[in-house]
């Protein structure tokens, strides 16, 4: 049997580690064509030449000769720069895992969608922004969307992809962040060490911060949304602190199905890597009886005001996810570089919302110009704060 052809972009991170993991204990089945990264120059050169790759991708420009000194005498080739990203993602690969945090990730995530095949997306900033546009890349090319996110990946097998009619709602869960039970007064005083130590789930900075905020579950509602188009008053968020059901799916005849198993994304990606089949992963089995309980609440709309933010951007469409999107990305950093406190983040992003109001993006480069537009005015509304 020949072997599949997969391309991990992202390959350095958490996401692109755990696939690679998975990989590499299946190197009989898969065949590495191209891994990328932003700055892990020795990582990503490991990974290449542990997975014997044709072409390794770094988008730091500035990095491209120790990327090469890194990889001499491997054989691999090698290339820097954004445009290096998505040549990489543009080989063809029958898989490519889509996991380059942020908007970063759009141009080689659209890269790899207009080639067709199979693109297993954790990108889901990328998704968030773009979303008809890359939908419309998806049809025109036939590729398919496989969701990594773990919340999607669970809709996903238990959604009627059939007669998606028959499904009356969609529960998203929501561990509810390290600052679920925090009071207000407190959470404006958490350091960025305390937002990025997740109860359950290990994970990028970016993301930690985004769980904490519950911005991460509002980009989730979109990214919902534009996969399982049930409508968008269809979606419900259910905090469930011990992350063990990763989302439902309910009928019209009431019955509700969903997906459980341990907070390790292994399980995910291996069911996107193995799709429509099956595949064995060393994720720890679920022990309910050791967990005994289950536990569900509504979740706070006062402490965290960023999920009626996503919600706002995901009915009124057009440019305001995107904007959503680039002005969280503004904040997190900021707050992660301490410039700004954690309350600042919903903040800036909801004044960056009502600031900034251009039309709605019809193609990809419309979709950059307005997250260069929305990065600049969540700038401006970050030195207004300093003042
Ligand atoms: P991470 O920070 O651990 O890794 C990010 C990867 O992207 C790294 O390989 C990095 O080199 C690369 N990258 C970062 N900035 C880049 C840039 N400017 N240009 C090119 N490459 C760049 O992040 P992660 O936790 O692995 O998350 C990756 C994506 O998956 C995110 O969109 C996140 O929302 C999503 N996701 C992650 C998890 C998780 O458990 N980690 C779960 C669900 C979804
Ligand atoms: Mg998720």
């Amino acid at each position: 049997m020949s072997r599949r052809t997969i391309s991990i972009l992202g390959a350095t991170g958490s996401i692109g580690t755990s696939t690679l993991d998975l990989v590499e204990r299946n190197s009989d089945l898969h065949e590495v064509v191209a891994l990328t990264a932003n700055s892990d120059v020795a990582g990503l050169a490991d990974a290449a030449r542990r997975t014997g790759a044709r072409f390794a991708a770094i988008g730091d420009a500035a990095l491209g000769d120790a990327l090469a000194e890194a990889l001499s005498g491997s054989g691999i080739a090698c290339g820097a720069g954004e445009g290096a990203l998505v040549d990489a993602a543009a080989m063809d690969a029958d898989w490519t895992m889509a996991s380059i945090v942020g908007i970063a990730g759009l141009a080689p995530t659209m890269a790899a969608i207009r080639r067709g095949r199979t693109v297993a997306l954790a990108n889901k900033e990328s998704l968030v922004s773009a979303g008809p546009v890359m939908l419309a890349a998806t049809r025109e090319s036939g590729a398919r969307l496989l969701p990594v996110d773990s919340e999607h990946n669970a809709i996903f097998q238990c959604f009627d992809h059939e007669d998606p009619s028959r499904v009356s709602k969609i529960i998203l869960t929501a561990s509810g962040g390290p600052f679920r039970t925090m009071s207000l007064a407190d959470m404006a005083r958490v350091t960025p060490a305390q937002a990025v130590r997740h109860p359950n789930w290990s994970m990028g900075a970016k993301i930690s911060v985004d769980s904490a905020t519950l911005m991460n579950k509002g980009l989730e509602l979109i990214e919902a949304h534009h996969l399982f188009p049930v409508g968008a008053d269809r979606f419900e968020i259910l905090v469930h602190p011990q992350s063990v059901i990763h989302s439902m799916v309910e009928y019209i005849d009431g019955s509700v199905l969903a997906q459980l198993g341990t907070p390790d994304m292994r399980t995910p990606i291996g069911h996107t890597l193995a799709w429509p089949a099956r595949m064995e992963t060393p994720s720890p089995r679920l022990d309910l009886a050791a967990i005994a309980r289950l536990d569900f609440e509504a979740p706070d709309p006062v402490r965290f005001p960023a999920l009626d933010l996503a919600r706002e951007a995901l009915e009124a469409g057009g440019a305001r996810p995107a904007i959503l999107n680039a002005a969280n990305e503004v904040a997190v950093a900021a707050f992660l570089a301490g410039r700004i406190g954690f309350l600042d983040i919903a903040f800036i992003v909801g004044k960056v919302l009502d600031r900034y109001d251009p039309p709605a993006p019809l193609a990809i480069e419309d979709v950059f110009a307005i997250d260069s537009g929305s990065r600049a005015t969540a700038w401006q509304m970050m030195e207004a704060l300093a003042a």
